[in-house]
């Protein structure tokens, strides 16, 4: 079967790939330009020597029918994961067209398109947030897969707030859609803390990583003397490969076709970051701050959101997911190789 992926070349859907082709999925990728997609190509043809993997050209996701000559000419398409959406920061544009529009306006046309021109599309997965769920500065509420967030686009100040209100956003849109136009396709959506992990060829390490291992990077640039308790991204986290296994799973097990899969490993914190490194590499002794390693448990359970992610587990049958403490070390042994 063939499965549409949008934002091929992003470094989460780049593991969808990985998963979907080791596991004979024929696969369509959307890249901004043939060039982006060429590097990848190559890469995945080594890997994967009989790998079904072409690539369409959406120099845009948020331009009107951005989609639709992609879905036009494929008729093949069975399953769509649509993961392309803004998630870069410092964008030299209003924070409305840098993220709100692009979001919502993507969402929407990769829907509109199938609704055109697919019906034979049988699965749909959006790669929402944990955005979407969680309240800002909330360190009580017990959040679920189905908590909303309740921030407004009103009251979005910064970068990061207009991130987070393009996911919720985004992800009630393509919800209120679904709902309004009951289509034959179940819908599913990924709902991920902070994603961390390798990338999945060396050849895409480069000395700025995307944006959520850069948070990592941040951590292990505190002033080595630094002694004190270290609260840095105060969130959860969840590994690149398993939240790449929850984009083929909705495709495969029936219980998780109309979930909303909100997935987490462990709480993140600087400080369980940094114990991490210097349990772990000690060539960086004197080089990454030590902060105070007692601290990490108990700053994890006053600084972290609580959360219960038991219904996507149980209908994932159990699924145990790769702890904080592998994928950290697996980004830094990455980084490192090239970096030192
Ligand atoms: P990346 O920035 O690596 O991937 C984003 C992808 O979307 C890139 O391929 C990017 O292309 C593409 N894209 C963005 N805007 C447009 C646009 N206007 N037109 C065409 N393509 C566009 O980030 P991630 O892999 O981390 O993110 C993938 C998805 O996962 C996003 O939806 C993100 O919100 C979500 N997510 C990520 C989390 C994380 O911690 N990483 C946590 C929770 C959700 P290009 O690079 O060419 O701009």
């Amino acid at each position: 079967p063939t499965a549409l992926v949008t934002g091929a070349t992003g470094f989460i859907a780049q593991h969808v790939l990985d998963k979907l082709l080791a596991r004979n999925y024929r696969v369509i990728g959307t890249a901004r330009s043939e060039a982006k997609f060429t590097p990848l190509l190559e890469n995945f043809k080594e890997k994967y020597p009989d790998a079904d993997l072409s690539c369409a050209v959406v120099p845009d996701i948020a331009s009107p029918d951005a989609f639709d000559k992609v879905l036009k000419e494929h008729p093949e398409i069975k399953y769509v994961l649509h993961t392309a959406s803004p998630f870069s920061f410092g964008l030299d544009k209003p924070f409305e067209e840098a993220y709100l529009k692009p979001a919502v306006s993507g969402t929407l046309n990769i829907l509109q398109a199938i609704k055109k021109y697919a019906p034979q599309v049988t699965n749909v997965v959006i790669t929402s947030s944990f955005a979407a769920i969680m309240k800002a500065n909330d360190t009580t509420t017990v959040f679920t897969n189905e908590s909303w967030n309740p921030l407004k686009w009103e009251d979005v100040t910064n970068e990061e707030a207009a991130y987070v209100a393009s996911k919720t956003y985004a992800e009630h849109a393509a919800r209120k859609f679904y709902e309004e136009e009951k289509p034959n396709y179940k819908l599913a959506t990924v709902n991920p803390p902070f994603v961390l992990g390798p990338q999945l060829f060396d050849s895409s390490v480069t000395q700025v990583l995307n944006s959520s291992n850069e948070a990592l990077n941040a951590i292990s640039h505190v002033d080595p003397s630094e002694t004190s308790p270290q609260k840095q991204v105060s969130l959860m986290a969840v590994d690149v490969r398993d939240v790449a296994e929850f984009h083929v799973l909705p495709l495969e097990v029936p219980e998780l076709a109309s979930e909303r899969e909100f997935i987490v490993s462990d709480p993140l914190i600087g400080q369980r970051v940094l114990n991490i490194l210097n349990d772990n590499f000690p060539e960086l002794k004197g080089k990454i701050a030590k902060g105070d390693y007692d601290s990490a448990e108990k700053l994890e359970k006053e600084c972290c959101p609580k959360y219960d992610i038991s219904s996507t587990v149980k209908k994932a049958h159990n699924y145990k997911f790769i702890p904080l403490e592998k994928s950290v070390v697996d980004v830094y042994k990455q980084y490192l190789s090239k970096y030192t």
